[in-house]
């Protein structure tokens, strides 16, 4: 399990947390590093990565490591559901209960002790399953 606990605030790190928690669009670490500089012209992108890696190890902000793909950053850190669009990548928050009862069924499949899950839906946002529905119509 991931430690949780007290983590030194720096500048840095509140200007970091600062921009997460103003979008819901769970940014890549790119996209925080082109916010912060506005405010922060001469921090680096090592700078950021590290310390969302340090926000991440102690619990404060989420990290959604896509394979091989660029991980996205989530302020908010307690469990949800999401919704990940696989033709533009967007990645939206699901308004849904957590299904604690899935995790009681995997206890039971072998002895383990199931600390939390993570569930991820994948397919076409409304704006792209819009545009796939228009282009069809073309045809
Ligand atoms: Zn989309
Ligand atoms: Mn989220």
């Amino acid at each position: 399990m991931k430690p949780k606990g007290f983590v030194r605030r720096t500048k840095q790190r509140e200007a970091i947390l600062q921009v997460l928690r103003g979008t819901k669009s769970h940014p890549t670490a790119d996209w925080v590093y082109q916010e912060v500089r506005k405010e922060m012209p001469h921090v680096s992108l090592g700078t950021i990565y590290r310390n969302l890696r340090t926000l991440s190890e102690h619990g404060e902000i989420q990290e959604l490591a896509y394979g091989s793909h660029h991980s996205r950053f989530d302020a908010n850190s307690e469990s949800h559901y999401h919704f990940i669009c696989d033709s533009c990548g967007s990645v939206e928050d699901l308004d849904m209960p957590i299904l604690h009862e899935l995790e009681a069924k995997v206890e039971k499949l072998g002895n383990y002790e199931v600390f939390n899950h993570r569930l991820e839906f994948h397919g076409n946002c409304a704006d792209c399953s819009e545009k796939e529905s228009v282009q069809s119509d073309q045809h």
